[in-house]
């Protein structure tokens, strides 16, 4: 194998390391490495709204109200935990702001809700 090519991850050919398209099976390369960046950067950015939608809940609402939304927000962010497959990094992401928003309850709470 020349410097310049690698092995497609779909059918094991050599082709061009430039290569966005495989030419022995056709498999679309450039979408496979974008898609797992992708997955990650829009859980991301779906954990930055439960975390937005859970600071509003703790600025207008009354106390129990407040307190089964945010154990809402709580269950919402460890299902998507759960049924997340994408890259280690990214699950360690969620796991963290999981664990931020239970801490941040712990506090306002005293104890966990
Ligand atoms: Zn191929």
């Amino acid at each position: 194998m020349q410097p310049s090519e690698k092995q497609c991850p779909f059918c094991a050919e050599t082709i061009k390391a430039q290569a966005r398209r495989c030419r022995h099976c056709h498999a679309d390369l450039s979408k496979k490495t974008l898609g797992v960046f992708a997955k990650t950067g829009i859980t991301v950015v779906v954990l930055g709204i439960v975390l937005l939608g859970f600071g509003a809940y703790v600025a207008s609402s009354s106390e129990s109200k407040e307190q089964s939304e945010a154990q809402a927000a709580i269950d919402l962010c460890r299902e998507h935990e759960a049924s997340y497959t994408g890259p280690a990094n990214g699950r360690s992401i969620i796991s963290a702001a999981c664990q931020k928003i239970e801490d941040e309850l712990r506090g306002k709470f005293g104890h966990a809700p």
